[in-house]
């Protein structure tokens, strides 16, 4: 029944001599969506409005569940195009879209009519009433509510008709490469996913690292973390992955520090080779899935003491999420089933039994200086064997 699609997007509506920018990335990103699903599309923007016009049969659920990935949509509207036959011919049609898409007509409606096509022989208030009334007779059990109807029928005379009810809300936020780019510190948990969701919802394009452990790690764990990155691809686009064996620094670090503070400092090489990482590719932050409190490398004091190596600018999109929202997120974007899979990670091999939970800041810089000698040239080695994986 449906051939189209009106696509309707909020904030970036509001982006004044950008909105042509936000625009266009935005049916780059429903292009790139829509290359997944089966059939061909013609992506427009005609008159401030974006349309996705089916060219071929289609998949009518694949279609939504693709465009439901794409941020800066806040409604999905499926449309029916009519050519104008004279209002007799609309009536009819109207009564006929209605019937087919409200099998119980127990319900209230309004009709929202449009008349962007001023030569049109009816004004809007004519043909919501007319429509209005053409329904009642059709539908006896049908009623009109103007303040809050189950049905809001519109009704846009251009040189085409369009006629749509449905609004399937999309997941709203901005178009993916609109706020530059981060470098996401990947793991194979829980948090870290759904933290690269929420910062590509805001239009930042991302790539990722991960940090792996062999042979304390296996391939599956990795494997784990190239599935998570295909997953909030969906949502991101293409997504650089780089995997750093992180092995000799962690046991270097075993050998040299105390180990109550193996984690801190385990986690301030992580961001510093994620930040030499992201200023070789132009991110302009870093972004992780930790939140205050969560555990003991993530008190105020533990957060600090890792910021403290950064110069690039650390989101943390999840700060202050509890884990049950966090859990929900990540649910609703399909990567907690895949987060859950018990494989080790680096981070718990080496923990301590007591890791320090308010770290002091000095106290940790001297206790790095005890990796002066070797740790300049495992941490190069470490970049220069980076593996990348195009997800
Ligand atoms: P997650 O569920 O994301 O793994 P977590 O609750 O296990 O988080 P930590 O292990 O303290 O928390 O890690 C905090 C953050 O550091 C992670 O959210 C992630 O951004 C980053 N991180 C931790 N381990 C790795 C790793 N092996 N590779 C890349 N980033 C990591
Ligand atoms: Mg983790």
């Amino acid at each position: 029944m449906y051939k189209s699609f009106l696509i309707k997007y909020a904030e970036i509506g509001i982006k004044g001599k950008n909105r042509y920018i936000f625009e266009d990335r935005l049916c780059e990103q429903i292009r790139y969506a829509l290359s997944r699903c089966d059939g061909e599309f013609d992506v427009n923007k005609t008159q401030g409005r974006i349309f996705v016009n089916a060219l071929t049969d289609f998949d009518y659920d694949e279609t939504i569940d693709n465009l439901k990935t794409v941020f800066g949509i806040s409604a999905i509207c499926p449309v029916v195009k009519l050519e104008d036959e004279g209002f007799e011919k609309l009536s009819e049609d109207v009564i006929e879209y209605i019937d087919k898409v409200y099998p119980d007509k127990n319900i209230t409606f309004k009709v929202d009519a449009r008349r962007a096509r001023k030569n049109y022989p009816k004004c809007s208030m004519e043909i919501n009433c007319d429509i209005g009334e053409a329904l009642l007779k059709a539908f006896p059990l049908m009623r009109v509510d103007v303040h809050d109807p189950d049905v809001m029928l519109h009704i846009e005379i251009r040189e085409m008709i369009y006629i749509y009810s449905v609004v399937i809300p999309g997941p709203g936020g901005l178009p993916i490469g609109t706020n530059g780019k981060g470098m996401l510190l990947l793991s194979g948990g829980i948090d870290s996913p759904v933290a690269g969701y929420m910062i590509s919802k805001r239009g930042v394009k991302i790539d990722a690292v991960y940090f792996h452990a062999p042979p304390y790690t296996s391939d599956r764990a990795k494997q784990k973390v190239v599935d998570l990155a295909k997953i909030i691809s969906r949502y991101s686009g293409h997504i650089k992955l780089h995997v750093i064996n992180f092995t000799d620094i962690q046991l270097y670090i075993y050998e040299k520090c105390p180990h109550d503070e193996l984690t801190i400092i385990m986690r301030r090489y992580m961001m510093r080779i994620a930040q030499t990482l992201a200023e070789q590719s132009g991110c302009l932050g870093l972004i992780t899935g930790e939140s205050i409190g969560q555990v003991a490398s993530q008190t105020m004091q533990s957060l600090a003491a890792t910021n403290d190596v950064c110069t690039l600018p650390v989101y943390r999109p999840l700060i202050g999420f509890d884990k049950q929202e966090i859990v929900e997120v990540s649910e609703k974007i399909n990567t907690y089933e895949t987060s859950i899979l018990p494989y080790e990670d680096c981070c718990t091999i080496f923990v301590a039994k007591h890791p320090v939970t308010k770290p002091n800041l000095n106290v940790i810089r001297r206790h790095e200086t005890n990796l002066d000698d070797g740790i300049d040239a495992l941490v190069k080695t470490a970049l220069e064997t980076d593996e990348i994986i195009e997800v």
